[in-house]
């Protein structure tokens, strides 16, 4: 295996006197870890690129056993510094690196992954208004892109449209109207069932999100009290999907505010 593809790094690390290793998420392996021989002296083939929050173009080759990935060289394509430099958007910017680096495994959806993580920090590098809300788009989009994606117009068993009131079970992960909602409660009579109503305007930003890219989220503005509860609505869905027990420790019901 030899290729070269841009990649982002997560993270880095030095080991004995001159080698580094890398972790990065690319568009066709998601997260993987390379070690970059000689990274910490050779100007020529790593000059200035293996840190963290760095988009580089890195060519990449086995070892001899395969038994693991090198990184032969690397140039910088972007470095982040402004966004680097402000501690707001670089706690941002960790925690959705953080969040990609555990909850990502295989290869599978890959480069939604790493187009989101892209997109991501260059919405952050221009400062946007709305910063303090990217960690839960971006975990809404992430969750929604990776094959979890709920119609959050209609009943997802009777194709009813939202003009009916629309519930989210989270045992199923997704939206069901009253009548729907009842005959689950119905079929399924030991299941401790959690579920909430979501009302016409929530879904609608629900919607706004997963049909925009991350440079657009600075254009929306929601009510500090309705955002409160959207964020609670993201945490239910997310949490439906995927295993975010190292956020909260254990699995536990955050919906029951809602
Ligand atoms: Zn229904």
């Amino acid at each position: 295996m030899k290729n070269t593809e841009q990649v982002i790094l997560l993270k880095t690390g030095n080991f004995r006197e001159y080698d580094v290793w890398i972790r990065y998420l690319s568009a066709t392996q998601g997260v993987s870890t390379a070690f970059a021989f000689g990274g910490r002296k050779s100007h020529k083939r790593f000059f200035g690129c293996l840190d963290s929050i760095h988009l580089v173009l890195a060519s990449f080759e086995e070892n001899r056993n395969k038994t693991y990935i090198v990184a032969t060289e690397t140039s910088l394509i972007h470095g982040f510094s402004p966004l680097k430099q402000q501690r707001h958007l670089l706690g941002v910017a960790m925690y959705c690196i953080r969040f990609v680096e555990k909850i990502h495994t295989g290869f599978l959806g890959a480069e939604e992954c790493y187009t989101l993580l892209k997109e991501t920090l260059f919405a952050l590098e221009e400062n946007p208004s709305q910063w303090q809300d990217f960690p839960f788009y971006f975990r809404l989009l992430y969750t929604f892109e990776q094959g979890y994606a709920v119609d959050f117009t209609s009943c997802s068993n009777c194709s009813a449209t939202g003009e009916r009131k629309l519930f989210f079970i989270s045992n199923a992960g997704s939206l069901f109207c009253e009548k729907c909602l009842n005959s689950y409660k119905e079929k399924n009579p030991y299941e401790r069932i959690t579920y909430f109503l979501i009302n016409r305007e929530q879904l609608e930003n629900l919607v706004w999100i997963c049909t925009h890219r991350p440079l657009d989220w600075k254009d929306l503005h929601i009510a500090y009290d309705k955002k409160q509860e959207l964020m609670r609505i993201i945490d239910a869905y997310s949490q439906a999907h995927l295993d975010l027990s190292y956020i909260y420790n254990t699995k536990q019901n955050i919906t029951k505010n809602i």
